[in-house]
């Protein structure tokens, strides 16, 4: 294979992005990871004041970013959106990172109906309907990729987490049935599934406590927790040329946690 070519099917130079969630935690990562292989990149969270500080910061890195305010766990905030980023990328998309998600840890008896629709709203129904606007954008691009940021949670029983749990599964099962679906349409659809990656989600669950992140780090046989920077780079393979035959597959980004009897 030819030098350029190699490095062209190595490459994002081209393509557009949208990626929810883009301010904190892995979204961040993959916000930098994309837009430094050349993505021109959109994304998103609730926060105006951070998502303006982070959109500074990318154009200081000479980074091709842009970014709106939407909350996905509303329809009509997410039909707005899509209308942006429609416009942004004049109607072609190659990637869509359904990264925003929340979690809620109690016992499954203590869930409320709130807490169902809201989790229900805010990581599968966002990824579905995203999806679906997505769809004629990423068809247009001629190689669209689609990638769910779902968790181990959603492979391996986790304890507190089901309601989580049963929204990461969903992803998991999402893309692979969009991967057949929308295969005819060179779209390809693919999940991630990290284990525990340090960052506000999990700040208060395990990072504050000394104990519980030694005992979660000795159940990853790599003997530590995760990174935003550690997700991020699968997440740009997953979009390449070189990457063109994957298709329908959830990946774990865990250190060998969701493999291991511990
Ligand atoms: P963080 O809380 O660090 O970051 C989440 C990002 O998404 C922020 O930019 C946040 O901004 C944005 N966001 C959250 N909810 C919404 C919403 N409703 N609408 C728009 N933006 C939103 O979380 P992580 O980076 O850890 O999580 C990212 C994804 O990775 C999630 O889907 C999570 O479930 C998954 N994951 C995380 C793991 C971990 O251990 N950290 C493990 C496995 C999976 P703002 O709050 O300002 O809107």
């Amino acid at each position: 294979m030819e030098k350029s070519n190699r490095a062209q099917r190595w490459s994002l130079a081209g393509t557009t992005a949208l990626v929810t969630g883009g301010t904190k935690g892995i979204g961040h990562a993959i916000v930098e990871e994309l837009a430094g292989l050349g993505a021109a990149v959109h994304t998103c969270s609730r926060n105006e004041a951070e998502l303006k500080k982070c959109l500074q910061k990318w154009a200081d890195m000479n980074l091709v970013v842009t970014g709106s305010v939407c909350d996905v766990s509303s329809r009509a905030e997410r039909e707005r959106l899509m209308e942006r980023v429609s416009s942004v990328f004049q109607g072609k998309l190659t990637i869509l990172i359904n990264n925003a998600g929340t979690g809620i840890r109690k016992p499954a008896l203590d869930c409320t109906a709130e807490e169902y629709s809201y989790l229900m709203a805010s990581n599968l129904e966002s990824s579905f309907h995203l999806s679906q606007m997505a769809h004629p954008l990423l068809k247009t691009s001629g190689r669209g990729s689609i990638v769910f940021i779902s968790s181990i949670a959603g492979v391996v029983a986790t304890k507190n987490l089901s309601l989580y749990s049963a929204t990461k599964g969903a992803l998991n099962q999402l893309a692979k049935s969009l991967a057949c679906e929308w295969a005819n349409d060179n779209i390809r659809t693919n999940c991630i599934a990290p284990g525990h990656i340090a960052t506000r989600l999990i700040q208060k669950w395990v990072l504050d406590n000394e104990e519980t992140k030694a005992k979660e780090a000795s159940r990853v046989p790599l003997g530590r927790l995760g990174e935003p920077e550690d997700v991020a780079p699968l997440t740009a393979f997953l979009c390449m040329p070189i990457a063109s035959y994957i298709n329908g597959q959830v990946i774990c980004v865990d250190g060998g946690r969701a493999i291991y009897d511990s």
